[in-house]
């Protein structure tokens, strides 16, 4: 195993998600921050609102999905994100709570990693319908690589019941 530079770039697959403050505009500005810190932007989904998850108790989220063609390895990936959630003036630490922005990483190329502060493909991203859609908008037939299963099939098979609309919507809500 070599631990030097990369010696090809790997495409890799972010959620963004904000539920405090202008949600889009944060988005926007994470977008253009990660797109010089992390890699060219190959791919970004629409944007989708959903209900929060796991603590019910707070605002809405946005989320986006975006591919990146990047030439870090994941541990220097999760510094760009970290630092985009930083710049985006994110403050709670607590987890799942209302955040500015939050930035997680599906998936790295093919990598399975568990370390104490990283998990790739990120691990709740089956039960997750709030990623799930906006990555099935950009990588249907992107394979899990410890499951198996493409995002289409993981969709089909999510028992997540939270609904993800697509922002704005119609009526440009
Ligand atoms: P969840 O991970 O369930 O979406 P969260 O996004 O609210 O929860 P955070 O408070 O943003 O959690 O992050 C907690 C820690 O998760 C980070 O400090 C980071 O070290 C770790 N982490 C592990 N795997 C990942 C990943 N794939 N992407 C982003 N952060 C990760
Ligand atoms: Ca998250
Ligand atoms: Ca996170």
């Amino acid at each position: 195993m070599s631990f030097g530079a990369p010696t090809s770039p790997t495409l890799a697959y972010l959620l963004l998600g904000s539920n405090l403050g202008n949600r889009a505009a944060l988005l926007a500005a994470a977008r253009q921050e990660l797109a010089t810190t992390a890699g060219d932007i190959v791919a970004q989904s629409g944007l989708y609102e959903t209900a929060a998850w796991g603590r019910e108790n707070q605002p809405a989220f946005l989320n986006q999905a975006l591919a990146v063609r990047t030439w870090l390895r994941p541990e220097e990936l999760l510094a760009a994100c970290q630092a985009a959630e930083q710049q985006a003036g994110r403050r709670r630490v607590e987890q799942w709570g209302s955040r500015t922005l939050d930035v997680d990483i599906l998936f790295h190329g093919r990598q399975v990693i568990e370390s104490p502060d990283l998990t790739i493909p990120h691990p709740r991203l089956p039960e997750r319908r709030f990623a799930l859609v906006p990555l099935a908008e950009i990588a249907k037939a992107l394979r899990h690589p410890q499951l198996g299963l493409t995002v289409t099939e993981l969709l089909a098979h999510c028992p997540d019941p939270l609904p993800v609309r697509p922002w704005p919507g119609e009526l440009g809500a």
